[in-house]
């Protein structure tokens, strides 16, 4: 191994040869998939101040072979087209493995957010939107945008604005981005959906005994430890939602500003509430903290969550970890070099492309809402409800007993959008999960989690290729 770490988009690429070797599938047809179809580079001006900035931009459609493509918009001054298609390649297979039918894409503007305030985020965010409408790489059934690191709901909001000022008229414009506010378009659930996909990702592994046996644990997240890199959205709803619902104990977390520990466990929402105040997670009561800020790698905990960046688990600090289980929150946290050191150690990673897809499948189901006009459950909840109230009625006069007010109530209750769209995202990840491990028992030399989630998505893009009759 040479002291060159290898980049974002070496390490996609190392990952998708190593899989591709495992299946049968033409080598031009190979190449195809492999490939970004179309990159879009632009720099814009932008008066900030007094003074006029050039402004550097990308839109990456990495695959064509469904369409729209679908994929977020990052907000970095370590943005560069690299990184942006590496992350653009990782949305295809995304999609395909969680049965999302979209081309993967990625946007990203080299800004660092914190140095602008929100009126000049704004100014960039709609000249940014503007570029992508005039070449066309922008659109309902042609490219939809969504948060990713350094964007959300705000920056969404300023783009569907732009979009529908210049395309007055069109029926589905509010299609054209995702992670919308719920009171322009958007959907229920979709803030929290990335971390929620983590935590029902994370459960399912801990769901079935062979897998925890290989890392020497019990089944069950419950009690299970977890320390976190990056308080973010996908960072602070994966601690939070996996304290609240799965028993976790969050005993570490990592931001810009420091680590903080606390064996006892730390209250995610609570330090949520303590950071906006304070501006840091540094002397949250009940915490101390680590003398070196990138020392978390080195934490012992059983669930390691890098939820900031890539390559922040690569050649220099694969060694020191810890913990057994590495759950890619993030996008690429760890690269093909310090992965060999850690799959030698043991360790279990599982993969990006699989965790972090609970974004993507709810963007997918405001996708949907936004082309046929109607909220969730708003057809069927009354009709469901009467139907259960009927039912308790009819259960309560065969046997003589009524059931309290409280259990009634619950028993009978119909689904809201939010029940709606968790019920989905819970599905997607349980099933996801299944098909990689069954690719994982199939393939006897497959040795690892990525590997068999990129085979499950290279066959679905091949069969996708293949059905167009493109590669006879
Ligand atoms: P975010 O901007 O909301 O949060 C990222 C956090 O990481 C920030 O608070 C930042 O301060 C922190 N951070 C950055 N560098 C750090 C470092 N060296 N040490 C500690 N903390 C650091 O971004 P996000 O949307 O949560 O995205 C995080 C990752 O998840 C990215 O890789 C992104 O591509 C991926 N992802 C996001 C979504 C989504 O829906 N937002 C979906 C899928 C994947």
């Amino acid at each position: 191994m040479s002291n060159k770490q290898a980049s974002f988009y070496q390490s996609v690429d190392r990952n998708f040869e190593k899989a591709a070797a495992f299946t049968k599938h033409p080598k031009g047809l190979l190449e195809q998939i492999k490939v970004c179809n179309a990159v879009y580079q632009m720099n814009f001006p932008v008066k900030i101040g007094s003074t006029y900035q050039v402004i550097e931009a990308y839109r990456v459609q990495h695959s064509h072979h469904r369409l729209p493509t679908k994929g977020g918009i990052r907000f970095s001054h370590l943005v560069n087209s690299e990184e942006v298609k590496a992350l653009a390649t990782l949305m295809t297979y995304k999609c395909a493995l969680v049965d999302v039918p979209f081309g993967g894409a990625k946007g990203g503007v080299r800004i660092s957010p914190r140095e602008y305030t929100p009126e000049q985020l704004e100014k960039i965010t709609r000249r940014y939107t503007v570029e992508l409408v005039r070449k066309n790489f922008i659109g309902p059934g042609v490219d939809v945008p969504a948060p990713d690191y350094g964007t959300g709901a705000r920056e969404m909001a300023w783009i569907l604005d732009t979009y529908q000022q210049l395309r007055n008229g069109e029926l589905d414009s509010a299609a054209c981005v995702t992670g919308k506010p719920v009171a322009q378009n958007g959907i229920n659930g979709r803030t929290e959906a990335t971390g929620r996909g983590v935590f029902y990702g994370l459960r399912e592994f801990f769901n079935y005994p062979e897998d925890c046996k290989k890392v020497g644990m019990k089944p069950g997240i419950e009690g299970k430890t977890m320390v976190i890199q990056g308080l973010g959205n996908v960072g602070y709803y994966t601690g939070a939602i996996s304290i609240e619902e799965g028993g976790v104990k969050v005993i570490g977390v990592s931001e810009l500003e420091g680590t903080i520990y606390s064996e006892e466990g730390i209250d995610i929402v609570k330090l949520g509430k303590y950071r906006k105040e304070t501006g840091s997670i540094l002397n949250f009561p009940g915490t101390k903290t680590l003398a070196n800020r990138d020392d978390w790698v080195s934490m012992e905990c059983d669930i390691l969550v890098p939820a900031a960046l890539e390559s922040q688990i690569n050649k220099s600090n694969a060694k020191k970890v810890k913990a057994k289980i590495i759950a890619e929150a993030a996008n690429g946290p760890v690269t093909a070099d310090a992965e060999l050191i850690l799959l030698a150690k043991g360790i279990v990673i599982i993969p990006d492309m699989y965790l972090n897809a609970g974004g993507v499948t709810v963007s997918y189901f405001e996708w949907l809402k936004n082309l046929s006009h109607v909220r969730y459950g708003r057809i069927e909840k009354r009709f469901d409800q009467n139907s259960y109230v009927n039912i308790v009625s009819a259960v309560e006069k065969l046997t003589g007993k009524s059931i309290g007010m409280k259990e009634k109530n619950f028993l009978t209750r119909g689904a809201d959008e939010v029940d709606l769209v968790r019920s989905g995202l819970e599905e997607t990840m349980v099933e996801a999960y299944r098909q990689i491990r069954e690719t994982y028992k199939r393939k006897k030399n497959v040795t690892d989690l990525r590997t068999a989630a990129f085979i499950t998505a290279i066959n679905k893009v091949a069969s996708d290729y293949l059905a167009l009759g493109v590669f006879p």
